[in-house]
């Protein structure tokens, strides 16, 4: 099975060239120490660490999966091992606060590290992924004991962390949470419930794990409201920062599932766990969703990361399969057959994959950098400016994460089709990609659930179309600076068409709703999509400029890659992007077609 190769020279061209992160960590306190050269290393020893130790566990971690022995969950040959060297490396702490043991470096930081460390084994990483969540958790809302107590081993990778929010009767509406939290008088309270699909839930990577738990106090209101947020061990800590007796917290079952089977995805029952507060009292769902944006831009990372993987795979057998000849002549007249990579359709299938690889991964740098400005505001005790550079990413994780995720789904497949038959065969891997990559369009927020997010909440409820009108000015001013050349123009002149439609889609669809309440949800998918069209339109109208004043007057690379980043993006701007007007004229379509059949009179079955 061939290997990832970490995109360095596409990672650097971004960082460097289209969005300026070195004079953008200037202005950071945390981007001090990440001057061009540091982060230089940073990345090639990542890329290198997710190449030789990562890539290599990725199919025989699937073909193993989880174990569930005697309640201890044990995890793939080898995982151990690449989990002890992440640690050693002091990756986990990279982007985390140095007063706990972390490197302190931006938060961008950490999602190019995750990036790359997804790719090459998505399972893998869900270990440290969860972890962060923990920890984000307990910085933002712990007290200075809780955080003195998990935050220096969480930094250090020695103990891993959990979100577990979802029970059996709810995963979306966590109103319904049922776990059950009650005082013991002394600050703690005991845990009884059960959850389900807890990623890393038990494992045997970390001395500790530390559940970040959802659950009612007694009288506590109904439905969100009544929601407490909570830390529960697996171990007791002890007073010397090791780890004292075990908690009444243990993993019920595995769950057999369809793709990331190296990742322990658990059935956690609390029988009168001890846990602690976090945050106060029934305000345990704000708390969780503090920094969720920044989470859930680690989970668009999983479409960008299937799409580059298969991709890299793809191409390479395309390249060396040969299958008749090209419709426009013999293209290799000394071998049996030209290779498929001539046909028309296969480049088809792997430019589709490249454009949302690449122009995906510029919407994930496009937002780290607002996240980066977030995390620091809320570092520095700068509410307003937190809240405001949150704003702006709460705009932007729905499409990253919804659009994405969707896409690296659609890549995915692609890649296996490239393979033919042989793409449904496990030896190539091309299968275990599509199967791996299909969780992300669910967990973290539905699609629908992130499109109801962005078009309901973002865009209608809370700025009444102002998040579209603030975003798509932005983008018109840039498209207008390029109408002049001619090699920009063409795309230039469509994005400022989409920016002004986007807004007009915007209002028809508000207008609408006020009189149709379920115009919202029977539009909030193809707004999503298209609303994900647009800006990855606008991040190749960023690369592309940034390419043509390299092809102009020299740059680091060399021509032939500054030429196929704009022949890259003309692809995307005739093949791709007109995939935008199909999803504008079925938002506005009524809600009839959708609601009109009686739910009774859906199956025609006895
Ligand atoms: C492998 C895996 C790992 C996971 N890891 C974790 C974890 O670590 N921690 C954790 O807490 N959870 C985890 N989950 C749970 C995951 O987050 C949930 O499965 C997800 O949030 C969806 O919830 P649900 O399965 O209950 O679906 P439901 O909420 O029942 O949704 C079913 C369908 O209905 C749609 N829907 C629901 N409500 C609405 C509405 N109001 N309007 C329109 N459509 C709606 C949804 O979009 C979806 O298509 C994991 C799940 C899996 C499979």
């Amino acid at each position: 099975m061939p290997v990832y190769k970490a995109p360095l020279r596409d990672m650097k061209f971004l960082l460097s060239d289209v969005f300026d992160y070195p004079t953008h960590y200037q202005g950071l306190a945390s981007g001090e120490n990440a001057t061009p050269d540091i982060v230089d290393a940073i990345l090639t020893e990542c890329g290198r660490f997710c190449e030789e130790v990562l890539s290599p566990l990725y199919q025989s971690g699937d073909e193993e999966g989880c174990k569930l022995e005697n309640g201890e969950v044990i995890t793939p040959k080898g995982y151990k091992e690449a989990y002890q060297q992440y640690v050693m490396g002091g990756w986990q702490g990279l982007s985390a606060p140095e007063e706990f043991g972390g490197q302190g470096l931006p938060a961008s930081m950490g999602l190019f590290k995750q990036e790359m460390m997804g790719t090459a084994n998505w399972s893998f990483s869900m270990y440290p992924g969860l972890s962060l969540g923990a920890m984000n958790t307990i910085f933002l809302h712990g007290t200075d004991e809780q955080k003195q107590t998990y935050l220096v081993p969480l930094t250090e990778g020695r103990w891993g962390g959990t979100m577990c929010l979802t029970e059996p009767q709810c995963g979306t509406d966590l109103g319904q949470v049922k776990t059950r939290a009650e005082p013991q008088g002394d600050g703690s309270y005991k845990l009884t419930g059960t959850k389900i699909f807890i990623s890393s839930g038990e494992h045997d990577l970390t001395e500790n794990i530390v559940h970040i738990v959802l659950a009612r106090l007694p009288d506590a209101p109904k439905g969100t409201k009544g929601i407490s947020l909570f830390i529960v061990p697996k171990f007791m800590p002890a007073a010397d920062g090791g780890v004292g007796e075990r908690n009444g917290v243990s993993c019920g079952s595995l769950e057999k599932k369809m793709g990331i089977k190296a990742s322990a995805t658990c059935l956690m029952n609390f029988d009168g766990a001890t846990g602690y507060l976090i945050g106060p009292e029934n305000q345990g769902l704000e708390c969780m969703f503090t920094f969720m944006n920044t989470a859930r831009i680690g989970t668009a990372i999983q479409g960008v990361g299937p799409a580059e993987l298969s991709y890299q795979w793809a191409l390479d057998y395309a390249k060396e399969r040969r299958s008749m000849r090209a419709l426009s002549g013999k293209k290799e007249p000394d071998q049996v057959a030209d290779s498929l990579i001539h046909h028309a359709d296969v480049r088809r299938m792997l430019l589709t994959q490249k454009a949302i690889a690449e122009g995906g991964r510029a919407m994930l740098y496009y937002a780290a950098r607002v996240a980066d400005h977030m995390v620091e505001a809320h570092t520095a005790g700068d509410t307003e400016k937190a809240e405001k550079y949150d704003d702006k990413l709460g705009f932007l994780t729905p499409i990253l994460k919804g659009f994405l995720t969707e896409l690296g789904c659609e890549a995915a497949n692609l890649g296996m089709q490239v393979f033919g038959g042989h793409g449904y065969i496990r030896e190539h891997g091309m299968e275990q990609i599509a199967r791996d990559t299909r969780i992300a369009t669910l967990y973290e927020g539905t699609t629908g659930i992130q499109a109801l997010d962005l078009l309901g909440r973002k865009v209608l409820l809370m700025t009444q179309g102002g998040a579209v009108r603030e975003f798509t000015f932005k983008v018109a001013n840039f498209a207008r600076k390029h109408l002049t050349d001619k090699r920009l123009r063409p795309m230039a002149v469509e994005l400022l068409k989409l920016t002004a439609q986007w807004n007009v889609l915007t209002v028809r669809v508000m207008l609408a709703a006020r009189k149709d309440r379920d115009v919202v949800s029977a539009a909030a998918y193809d707004f999503l999509m298209y609303s994900g069209y647009v800006s990855m339109a606008y991040m190749w109208l960023r690369q592309s400029a940034v390419a043509v004043d390299k092809l102009d007057n020299g740059g680091d690379e060399s021509e032939s890659f500054y030429q196929t980043k704009l022949n890259t993006a003309e692809f995307y701007y005739e093949r791709l992007l007109p995939r935008a007007q199909t999803h504008a004229t079925s938002m506005l379509s009524p809600t009839r077609s959708l609601m009109q059949i009686e739910a009774e009179n859906m199956a025609f079955t006895g």
